[in-house]
């Protein structure tokens, strides 16, 4: 039997009307509008879409929104001057700098400038430490958006057995964190693998719930989940162009295949990505809120 689809699309459909009547409230009981700034270096056509489309969902959901789209050759040194007057803008409440930044710009630095409480994407490593003894500020957005697409599909976590493929900082690892804390939609025992994971078929294979963030075109094939297995696919692979002229996407696991043997999957596109973007404006709701409540709102 075919397994069921886990929308992406609709749960964060629902997730932004709950965000939304949450502006809405903030507004009009403290005449505060969350506010989000993004930060594009340069011309990367895939950040240019992605920093388009916050932008967008920040407007639809009456975010107050500011985007600067700074050139390729911007130094440092100016970067890091643009976070600081953000860091202290009142009517910001959260600082997204897309990723991948030009080589000659030193990323880790550009995460350390961005002032912990408005870093709605979640890898200043104060957030990141927070995040390891389960009293995170923020939850970095993808990861954090998994959690909930497994929540609010009624996936159990409690006691499963998740199998993460891969352990960069901005999915796998965090992914791998959240889901072992002693927590509600966690409690899960935890399989990290990577390059070096020898078999990594028999370790896929055993997982209830199989989480893949490798960022290879179908690598996760049919042979290698389990029966009855919930998939998530974090992976976005540009596998070519469509006749409208957009990018042709497709993720890590082989989807028709796997949907046939599994019990549910996400698509891509539909999947995981929806619920990115969506987090991006939880997070900057969240800080927004936090900026009430240390005033004694
Ligand atoms: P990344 O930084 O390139 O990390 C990939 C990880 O996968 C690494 O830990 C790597 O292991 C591991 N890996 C690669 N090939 C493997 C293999 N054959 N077997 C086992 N492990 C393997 O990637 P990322 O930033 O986490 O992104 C992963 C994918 O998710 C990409 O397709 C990306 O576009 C997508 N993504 C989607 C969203 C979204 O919102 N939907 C957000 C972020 C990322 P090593 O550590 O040993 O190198």
């Amino acid at each position: 039997m075919s397994a069921r689809i886990i929308s992406g699309i609709e749960v964060a459909g629902e997730i932004r009307q709950e965000i939304k009547r949450d502006v809405e409230a903030l507004k009009s009981r403290y005449h505060i509008e969350p506010g989000l700034v993004t930060i594009l270096v340069g011309n990367n056509p895939a950040s240019i879409s992605y920093v388009t489309a916050k932008q967008k969902t920040a407007k639809e959901l009456g975010f107050y929104s500011i985007e600067e789209n700074l050139r390729e050759d911007i130094t440092q040194e100016e970067l890091i001057f643009m976070i600081d007057k953000y860091n202290k803008d009142d009517r910001i409440h959260g600082i997204l700098v897309q990723m991948p930044l030009p080589k000659h710009i030193n990323e880790r630095e550009v995460i350390y400038a961005i002032n912990p409480d408005k870093d709605v994407d979640g890898f200043h490593p104060v957030n990141m430490g927070r995040l390891l003894i389960g009293e995170a500020l923020f939850y970095p957005c993808t990861p954090y958006g998994i959690q909930q697409l497994l929540i609010k599909s009624g996936i159990e976590t409690e006691g499963a057995h998740v199998v993460v493929v891969g352990r960069s900082n901005i999915v796998g690892k965090p992914i791998a964190i959240m889901l072992c804390q002693k927590a509600k939609g966690a409690n899960a025992t935890v399989t990290i693998c990577h390059t070096a994971t020898k078999d990594l078929a028999s370790h896929t294979k055993r997982a209830d719930i199989l989480i893949v963030a490798l960022g290879s075109p179908k690598a996760i094939t049919a042979d290698m989940v389990k029966e009855g297995a919930t998939v998530i696919d974090v992976g976005v692979n540009r596998i070519g162009v469509t006749p409208d002229g957009k990018a042709k996407l497709c993720g890590d696991v082989d989807f028709e295949a796997v949907k046939e043997k599994v019990y549910a999957i996400t698509p891509v596109p539909g999947g995981v990505g929806p619920m990115t973007i969506t987090m991006l404006m939880l997070n900057t709701l969240k800080a927004a809120k936090r900026t009430v409540e240390m005033q004694g709102g």
